[in-house]
């Protein structure tokens, strides 16, 4: 006997799980939400909120094969261009607003609008946009629309619920769910369809080790920690992008169980690693990408040089503004960033020094190494060309006037894209390829997205699959209880 049944469960209350649900709703279902988290909005709430279009649809989906490797089949690329494109009209008919992105100061010069430009269909790439609201960031304001009209909807929502076991019927498919909720475990029927939209695995430090090579800080969700891999495993799902992650640099204070984003209000600045050698291009490298940066090891010793890294900065920067982000989401909560980092300064979470022999005799690197990459770096400034890392001219803004500064900057995870495969209907595939039967998912757990994440992608694709999955879902023949 079940404790609750609906047409279609939902696992996961983030961007991806409201979609699902509205759609679902909206094509004739009842649905229930399970969330394990006292609120819900996932990621989606802590997020930018930045998506995209795609003006000509066949180079951006050949522009989105060539980045995922292959690994992700071309009807699933073709599926999230085509009603990616519909995601704006999605948000005006619930009465959102929208509004163009901007590159924001540190790029003082018209970027592309692919973020690899190089890369096969690059053109087919469009502008990038996001909901307008009242909050203080964009990943508010989409979840403020997106949970009135789940309200609106009058959906019903088990906060604190986490599913813990999908059932399945012989012949059937997937028929419920277990969850916890409160000291006990709930039964919950799908008549229809369950959708998994649980998030990655960002706070599974076990899962990093093993499929991504190396552990990062979470900025985002502390609920997200793969249960819907686990959920999907057990049944006999295939997994894809499981070494995939979109990652960052910040900085992890032991105040916070959480990362702090860094983010630079000014050129002037590059990292170091722990040989005092710079090793990227440190304002043009697609942010995303840093595990493609910090991942070196040393062979002989086995040492990760980059993990931490450090940020160097002088007194012209430190005047601009603030290094870190914390204007959003749960950072916002706990702490503010002073505007000109004077706080952090005295609390020691940035190194100050009179000289770069001072400021690497307190990061722990030689000081010979510091002063020569220095010397190197304002040489290149002056002559505006990088012949190793291809940093813009733009930025190569000179580091010369004490005080020097240092930070200790750890890899970061936004997201993380693997999970369960899915096809362009959002179904969860096993490790044949077949369907499994009446169990969809949707958003970055099992994201079509691989390595080489461009951005503003991930939210995009909460709503589109999401959509997919709900509308399939309902449209599921209903199991006679
Ligand atoms: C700081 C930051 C900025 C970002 N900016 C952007 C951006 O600008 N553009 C972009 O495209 N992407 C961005 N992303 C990534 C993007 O936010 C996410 O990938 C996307 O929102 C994922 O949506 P989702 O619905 O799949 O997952 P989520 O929004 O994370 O929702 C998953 C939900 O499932 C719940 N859950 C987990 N386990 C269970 C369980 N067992 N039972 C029930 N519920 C469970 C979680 O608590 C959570 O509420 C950003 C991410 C971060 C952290």
């Amino acid at each position: 006997m079940a404790d609750h049944e609906s047409d279609v469960v939902i696992v996961g209350y983030g961007g991806a799980g409201a979609a699902a649900a509205l759609a679902a709703v909206y094509a004739g279902a009842k649905v229930l939400i399970l969330e394990k988290t006292p609120e819900g909005g996932g990621n989606t709430k802590y997020s930018g909120g930045v998506m995209r279009t795609y003006p000509d649809p066949n180079k951006a989906a050949d522009h989105i094969e060539t980045l995922c490797d292959g690994t992700t089949e071309r009807d699933v690329v073709e599926a999230f261009v085509r009603e990616g494109n519909r995601n704006s009209e999605w948000v005006k008919g619930m009465g959102g607003e929208i509004i163009p992105v901007s590159t924001g100061p540190r790029f003082p010069y018209a970027l592309p609008l692919a973020t690899f430009p190089s890369i096969r269909g690059a053109e087919g790439i469009g502008p990038r946009w996001r909901v307008k609201g009242a909050g203080e960031a964009a990943g508010i304001d989409l979840w403020v629309l997106l949970s009135r009209k789940v309200a609106e909807a009058k959906i019903k929502i088990l906060y604190s619920s986490p599913a813990k076991k999908l059932l399945v019927e012989k012949g059937v498919g997937v028929t419920g769910v277990v969850a916890a909720s409160g000291d006990k475990d709930v039964k919950v029927r799908a008549k229809r369809g369950v959708i998994l939209t649980c998030g990655g695995f960002e706070y599974d430090t076990c899962m990093h080790l093993n499929y991504l090579g190396q552990s990062y800080y979470g900025i985002c969700n502390p609920g997200n920690t793969g249960d819907g891999i686990r959920l999907a495993g057990e049944i006999g799902a295939d997994l894809w992008h499981m070494n995939a992650a979109a990652s960052t640099l910040g900085y992890k204070f032991p105040e916070f169980e959480f990362a702090i984003r860094h983010s630079m209000p000014y050129a002037g600045f590059i990292y170091v690693d722990q040989t005092g050698k710079r090793f990227m291009d440190e304002p043009g490298t697609e942010t995303h990408m840093s595990w493609a940066t910090i991942s070196r090891i040393d062979t002989k010793t086995l040492e990760r040089i980059r993990v931490p890294s450090y940020l160097i900065f002088d007194e012209d920067t430190r005047m601009r503004g603030a290094v870190a982000t914390t204007n959003r989401g749960k950072v916002s909560d706990v702490y503010q960033w002073s505007e000109d980092n004077g706080v952090e300064i005295r609390k020691g979470w940035i190194k100050a020094a009179e000289s770069i022999a001072d400021l690497a005799y307190q990061i722990k690197i030689r000081s010979d190494c510091l002063q020569r990459t220095l010397s190197e770096y304002n040489l290149q400034c002056v002559a505006g060309y990088d012949p190793e890392h291809g940093r813009s001219p733009h930025t190569l803004v000179p580091i010369g006037r004490a005080p020097y500064y240092a930070m200790e900057l750890q890899p970061c995870v936004f997201n993380t894209q693997g999970g369960p495969k899915r096809n362009s209907r959002a179904q969860v595939l096993d490790v044949w390829g077949n369907p499994i039967p009446r169990l969809y998912s949707a958003g970055e757990l099992g994201s079509l997205w691989n390595r080489n994440y461009p951005g503003a992608g991930n939210v995009s694709e909460a709503l589109v699959f999401g959509r997919i999955a709900g509308k399939n879902a309902a449209g599921e023949q209903s199991v006679i209880a």
